[in-house]
């Protein structure tokens, strides 16, 4: 018989020693995932254990611990789908210790799809936290974030409530809040500018109420360059930091309804970095939930401004950070510093491991506060380090995090989203 035939009927890996076995499940197992919604056998098994990652991990690079690493959370995943291991203390902490920076991911020569599987292996731990824990869960992520009155209520409340606030959250919330402020359902180019096509603008949860400048400042600068700029009054926050920590109904529920509010859209626009990930995997999260989604300064850049700035900045000398959710996760890394290099005498200067992350994450900064600390020290001191006095943020909690660690080390600077800088280029009178 010929050796090919040979080998078709042999079964696969007949020849492995007594014991060895092909990485999956054995024969009669079953995962031990306690919920449905768990991360897939097909995405885990990509994993091919080779470490190139490792390097990149900020919880592994300063923890040494493999359990800290995504090569370690893999194998954590893949036990409990292969039923040898259970969701328990252990593995709750390995995955909450994960800041979904997908770095990992976006080294990975696998494509290893990282920050699905940990969203659904955080779907696995949500029940079984404490109650105090589910109940501000639920509170924040559910209830208060998905509602724009009680996110309205919140941004007034703030500033009274302020002394109260854990030292924490006190540190990072921003000071100034925008609890009445509204966008315009449609801006329009001045009469004389030609239109060049209709965008429709996700103002978000946070950015709207807490950042509500970098929105007015992206349809000023959009109208500027010709777009006619759509509010839609139906949207809601993105979902982003739900599906992150783990309540994936809530997601899907926010997906479908930014799908209705936002349907017939030809661009959806969106000016933070963490929100346009989430939302450009949609599809993930529910079928065919699909949407034209472009980042803001990613949208600038490849569409062209048609109205150049005009005046540079008092301080030229801008420090760009690079969002985690823009440079990982969307591959974002010229564009936003090529619309920036168009402002006149503008100097951008790079921050020392300007890839790494700063470790705000979403809550994470809040419910990890000593990995983030450190994360958040790090590059506080590489951006104190370039001598540049103003930050350029297009994501709200990295620039709540950069912000709060230039204050810890007593250095005084702005950190502003880009597009603010580029309206101020454009308007320097303007407050
Ligand atoms: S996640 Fe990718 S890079 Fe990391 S160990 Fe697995 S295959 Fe290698
Ligand atoms: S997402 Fe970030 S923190 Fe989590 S395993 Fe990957 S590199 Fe590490």
């Amino acid at each position: 018989m010929p050796a090919e035939s040979a080998n078709v009927e042999r079964p696969l890996g007949a020849e492995l020693p007594s014991g060895a076995r092909f990485v999956g499940r054995e024969a009669g197992a079953s995962a031990a995932w306690p919920l449905a919604d768990a991360p897939a056998d097909a995405d885990l098994s990509l994993c091919v254990a080779c470490g190139l990652c490792l390097p990149h991990c900020p919880t592994y690079r300063l923890t040494a611990e493999e359990s800290a690493s995504p090569r370690g959370r893999i194998a954590a995943m893949r036990a409990v789908s292969e039923g040898t291991g259970v969701v328990d203390d252990a593995f709750a902490s390995f995955m909450d210790l994960c800041l979904v920076c997908r770095a990992c991911e976006d080294v990975c020569p696998s494509h290893v799809p990282f920050g699905r599987m940990m969203e659904h292996a955080r779907a696995q731990i949500e029940p079984r936290r404490p109650g105090g824990s589910r109940f501000l869960r639920w509170l924040g992520l559910d209830v208060a974030l998905p509602h724009p009155l009680l996110l309205r209520t919140a941004a007034f409340v703030q500033p009274i409530a302020r002394p109260f606030l854990p030292k924490r959250v006190r540190a990072l919330a921003p000071a100034r809040t925008y609890p009445f402020a509204r966008l315009p359902r449609l801006a329009e180019p001045a009469a004389g500018v030609e239109v060049r096509g209709t965008v429709a603008l996700l103002s978000g949860c946070v950015q709207d109420r807490w950042f509500h400048g970098v929105n007015d400042a992206t349809v000023r600068v959009l109208v500027r360059n010709g777009w006619r700029v759509t509010v839609p009054r139906g949207q809601r926050c993105c979902g982003a930091l739900g599906a992150h920590n783990g309540r994936l109904d809530r997601a899907r529920r926010l997906a479908r309804r930014n799908v209705r509010a936002f349907a017939g859209a030809d661009h959806v626009i969106v000016n933070a970095a963490g929100c346009i990930a989430h939302m450009k995997a949609y599809g993930e999260l529910v079928d065919g939930a699909e949407l034209p989604v472009r980042d803001l300064m990613a949208f600038l850049a490849d569409e062209g401004l048609t109205t150049a700035p005009t005046h540079g900045l008092p301080d030229g000398r801008v420090a760009y950070h690079d969002a985690c959710h823009a440079l990982r996760a969307q591959g974002i890394r010229t564009q936003p510093r090529a619309v920036l290099a168009l402002i006149p005498g503008l100097e951008l200067v790079e921050i020392h491991n300007g890839d790494r992350c700063c470790g705000a994450a979403g809550l994470y900064n809040v419910v990890e506060p000593e990995m983030s600390g450190r994360l958040m020290h790090e590059k506080a001191e590489a951006i104190r380090d370039t001598g540049a006095r103003v930050i350029a943020s297009a994501n709200p909690g990295c620039t709540m995090q950069i912000a709060a660690g230039l204050r810890a080390l007593g250095v005084s600077a702005e950190v502003v989203h880009p597009v603010e800088l580029l309206e101020r280029a454009y308007e320097p009178e303007r407050p």
